[in-house]
């Protein structure tokens, strides 16, 4: 059975959120320690908070292992490894290219080589320390070398905080499709140090904070309330904010892993919003996931208007709030077909069929949705607020 334990004093720390999250700094919110136990029953923690690189020192000193493989890319390297490696023990660090293009078998290649050079078995562990590319790439060297050695996720970006590095999905892209080839596999730990957010770019940092609004979304109606009092990302308590979406994802996560059911609401706003990120990818302008997928949102929103799952009020209330983080992307009419036929390709598909995960009412998710091409021509015009 796959079960989920977070320690009571989160579950009421959550209830505070609509009211303190963006008034003031919460100190119960600092060192948070979620229990997430996998399929297997194996435990593993997320460490979140300034004492997270602390525990994640504590940890691998408890531990078995006899050697700390490091990957990081060429930024994290600079800004992030200097903070993680005063935490460790004697370790290994390789540094690879840093972005999207570099998720490949050839990168993995070269994370194997160094492995097998560094002697590195099954006593060993590796630390991904990066956005989710490193993640997602780092985990599925780790997961497939040896049959698989242990890792531990150290996100550094927004979007693999919240997102990425919960929930044990790994990969790479290939022939151009992304995470086409990986696996399913859980961390033995996850340190989420939000002291690594502060040298992110601040369109990273917006782009990761579309998945912290389709959280509320989907699954905190009361937080959603709450959010509208945002003003800026420099007064915005990121480490609550990252603490409220990992323990929204972990219990959806927990409920359904491998994506039979509930696990697709976390798909809301990405059957469109991956179609315009694809879309724009082949521009002279591309959109980073969560600027795509915010576009999606407000889309899929009206999509659940129209199937009648949600106010035209609360749709109108998710474009406004979109339109105060994002800077408004121009759609061209001529682009509606591309972007719906895009949306006839996505893998989660069954048959012709395309499946949106909406919502029924915010806080509320409602699965396996279909909407013809009208209804997604007239999706687009809402977000670009030229519906007739
Ligand atoms: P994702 O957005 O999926 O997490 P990446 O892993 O590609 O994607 O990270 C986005 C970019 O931000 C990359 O260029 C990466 O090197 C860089 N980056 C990641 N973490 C930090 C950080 N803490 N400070 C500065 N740059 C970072
Ligand atoms: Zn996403």
């Amino acid at each position: 059975m796959y079960n989920i334990t977070i320690s009571h004093r989160l579950g009421k720390d959550i209830n505070k959120v609509a009211s303190g999250l963006f008034s003031a700094r919460n100190p119960t919110f600092r060192n948070r320690f979620f229990a997430v136990y996998s399929q297997a029953m194996n435990p593993y923690p997320i460490f979140t908070g300034d004492q997270a690189l602390a525990s994640l020192r504590d940890t691998l000193a408890a531990s078995r292992y006899t050697s700390v493989f490091v990957i990081t890319d060429t930024h994290t390297h600079v800004h992030c490894y200097p903070i993680l490696a005063l935490y460790l023990p004697a370790h290994q660090v390789i540094t690879l290219p840093a972005g999207e293009s570099a998720k490949t078998l050839d990168t993995c290649q070269t994370i194997w080589h160094e492995m097998t050079r560094m002697g590195m078995d099954r006593r060993g562990v590796v630390l991904n320390l990066g956005g989710g590319v490193i993640g997602d790439m780092g985990g599925f060297a780790a997961a497939t070398f040896k049959r698989g050695i242990d890792f531990v996720q150290v996100p550094t970006t927004l979007l693999a905080q919240v997102d990425a590095s919960v929930g044990g999905k790994l990969g790479i892209d290939f022939m151009g499709y992304k995470n086409h080839i990986g696996v399913f596999r859980e961390p033995v730990a996850v340190a989420m140090y939000p002291g690594f957010l502060k040298t992110l770019p601040p369109r990273e940092l917006r782009s990761g904070f579309a998945e912290v609004i389709k959280h509320y979304l989907i699954a905190d109606a009361p937080g959603w309330v709450g959010l509208q009092a945002f003003t800026s990302f420099e007064s915005l308590d990121f480490e609550a904010v990252v603490a409220h979406s990992v323990e929204i994802k972990s219990r959806i996560v927990a409920a359904d892993p491998y994506e039979s059911g509930l696990r697709k609401a976390l798909n809301f706003g990405h059957t469109l919003g991956h179609a315009i990120e694809s879309y724009y990818l082949e521009t002279p302008e591309p959109l980073l996931h969560g600027e795509a997928i915010a576009i999606g949102m407000v889309a899929e929103a009206w999509l659940a208007v129209r199937l009648g799952l949600l106010e035209q009020a609360e749709a109108e209330a998710i474009r406004a709030f979109v339109a105060r983080v994002y800077d408004p992307v121009t759609i061209p009419e001529s682009a509606f077909f591309n972007l719906y036929f895009r949306t006839l390709q996505d893998k989660k598909n069954h048959g012709s069929h395309v499946r949106y995960a909406l919502i029924g009412g915010v806080g509320t998710p409602v699965l396996d949705q279909e909407a013809d091409r009208d209804l997604v021509f007239e999706a687009l015009r809402f977000y670009a607020g030229t519906m007739s």
